[in-house]
Parts: structure tokens; C-alpha cells; sequence
């Protein structure tokens, strides 16, 4: 079953996608926990960082260059913003298809709740 990432990718559902090339797509997190909440996803469906493979590489990489691209665009650079991948239950995985939260705008407060 496509998750609901591969279909904002292709465009088989509405998504506010702000950036897509050959390798990853881009857009705005439905429910925004900053000011900037973009994630940025592989177009191959990988569920998991645990799945990830060595010929990834290249596309974990353009996904950080990306996210780079991004906070400049969103005027976050110089202010700093948060980098996040959740990987399953304990890390509060919801949606199977991996991706990277660009989150900032607002000081995010400490990493981790304690
Ligand atoms: P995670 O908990 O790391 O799997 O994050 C999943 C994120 O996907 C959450 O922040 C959701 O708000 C976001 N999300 C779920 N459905 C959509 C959607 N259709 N468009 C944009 N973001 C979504």
C-alpha cells in the first residue's frame, strides 16, 4: 500500500509541496509545530531509517542539501532551526516512508523533553 507521502509525491493528493526534484520532494507538514514545519522525503518509498541501503546514499545526502536550501529560503539560517528523523515506536514514527522534519522559526526549546 502507497503510504500518504508516495501519493503527495506523485500527485495523487493535494500536498503545499515547496521544493521536488528527481531524488526528493518537499512540503509543508499538514499539522505545523513552528512557524517553519517542512518535511523532506525521498521519492522511494523506504519505510524506515532500519531499511535504508547503501545505494541511498546519494539521496540522503540531496536531503540535507535541501533542507540547507530550505531554511535559507524560509529566512531560519542565521536564527537556526532542528533537523528531525523518527524511526519507529519509540521514536514516534507515524507515517512509514521515511522523512526529515525542517522545523524552526520559534527557539525550539530543549532536544528532548525530560
Ligand atoms: P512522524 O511522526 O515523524 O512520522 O511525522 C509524520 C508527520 O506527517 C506529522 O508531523 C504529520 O503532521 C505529517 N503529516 C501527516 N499527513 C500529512 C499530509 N497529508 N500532509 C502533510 N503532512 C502530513
Amino acid at each position: 500500500m502507497p503510504t500518504i507521502f508516495a501519493k503527495i509525491i506523485r500527485g495523487e493528493i493535494p500536498g503545499d509541496i515547496v521544493y521536488q526534484d528527481e531524488l526528493v520532494t518537499a512540503f509543508r507538514d499538514i499539522q505545523p509545530q513552528a512557524p517553519t514545519h517542512i518535511l523532506i522525503v525521498p521519492n522511494k518509498a523506504i519505510p524506515t531509517v532500519n531499511d535504508v541501503e547503501e545505494e541511498d546514499e546519494a539521496t540522503l545526502g540531496r536531503m540535507i542539501v535541501v533542507a540547507k536550501k530550505l531554511a535559507d529560503r524560509e529566512g531560519i539560517a542565521k536564527d537556526g532551526y532542528r533537523l528531525i528523523m523518527n524511526t519507529n515506536e519509540h521514536g514516534g514514527q507515524e507515517v512509514f516512508h521515511i522523512h526529515m522534519h525542517l522545523l524552526g522559526g520559534r527557539p525550539l526549546g530543549r532536544m528532548l523533553s525530560r
